[in-house]
């Protein structure tokens, strides 16, 4: 069975990278209580400061009341790392800048930049906005016949972590009607937030969509999926990250369904053209490679003097 047959989206946060749109704050109610801890106005501080979605992946204006500034410390102290390593290479891909105007990523032998608005070599073209300067061995850049696979070698990141900064997102846009059924995980990830639970042995998956070329995601969204048919053994929801040209996606699973029998899972296709793999939150994931089709150019005379000197490299002659 398709995802499609088995599900149907009830929420969507799009274009939550449009940096034009009004800030939204959500909230159960009128007065503040943080889902995570369970305090409310009289015994915790909300400020403006905890994104519902995070910041690393575009999301501009979707903030949360239901988040306590604790709780929101304690989350960016414990899972914002793994995340923000996990991800850097997606947002390399696709060109995804969160909060700042570049992406960059640097090990001993390559850096890579890349400007959202600014040229990187203004003196020698005002068109280039990407950079990777790499040695011959030990590239980040492997040619092929039609273009280059980009290879990068991941930080050191929990991937459990990985997996509780997406069902935190999933949790604090998740309808106020369908908590009772997650007071489990709520309690989990205040427990995993505060370092009270061992993350190393717990055994958690997801799906990876990558959607190759331009037809790519046209803004960042978050989307959750309920299950239409409740009386199979299917997770009752989906969460799914939309960014660039990939879909992190988990399934939610209520925590009756996580005490009973084996449930099945399947990934969400939003394009024919898709290839969805499964993410073992349990798993490092150290090398990240993906394929790019590229037309290669080979700088020559005047131009790759120009472009030497800007790059201000030093250029041998080779008496061959
Ligand atoms: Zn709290």
């Amino acid at each position: 069975m398709q995802f499609s047959d088995a599900y149907e989206k009830i929420l969507s946060y799009d274009f939550l990278d449009d940096d034009t749109k009004k800030h939204i704050y959500l909230e159960d109610g009128d007065k503040h209580m943080c889902r995570f801890c369970g305090e409310g106005e009289d015994e915790t501080v909300f400020d403006k400061s905890a994104h519902a979605i995070s910041e690393m992946v575009g999301n501009r204006w979707l903030f949360s009341y239901r988040e306590c500034k604790k709780c929101n410390i304690a989350f960016g102290n414990t899972c914002e790392d793994s995340f923000g390593k996990f991800v850097l290479p997606l947002k390399i891909v696709s060109q995804v800048y969160g909060k700042k105007r570049s992406i960059g990523y640097s090990n001993e032998h390559s850096q890579i930049k890349i400007n959202k608005e600014d040229a990187i070599l203004p003196e020698f073209s005002e068109d280039i906005k990407a950079l990777i300067k790499s040695n011959e061995e030990n590239s980040v850049l492997i040619p092929e016949k039609d273009g280059f696979i980009l290879k990068l070698v991941r930080k050191r990141y929990v991937p459990q972590l990985v997996y509780f900064s997406l069902l935190k997102m999933a949790l604090t846009i998740l309808p106020f009607e369908e908590y009772e059924k997650y007071v489990h995980c709520y309690a989990m990830l205040y427990a995993v937030s505060r370092e009270e639970e061992k993350t190393d042995g717990i055994n958690v998956y997801g799906f990876e969509e990558f959607i190759p070329g331009p037809e790519r995601f046209k803004c960042t969204n978050a989307e959750l999926y309920r299950v239409k048919d409740m009386s199979g053994n299917r997770p009752y929801m989906y969460f799914c990250l939309n960014f660039g040209n990939y879909s992190l996606q988990i399934p939610l699973p209520t925590d009756q369904q996580q005490r009973g029998k084996s449930i099945s899972v399947v990934g969400c296709k939003h394009h024919d053209k898709s290839e969805i793999r499964i993410l073992r939150f349990n798993e490092f994931e150290e090398i990240f490679q993906c394929h790019f089709s590229a037309v290669m150019k080979e700088v020559v005379g005047e131009e790759k003097e120009r472009l030497a000197k800007c790059l201000n490299l030093e250029f041998q002659n080779r008496a061959e």
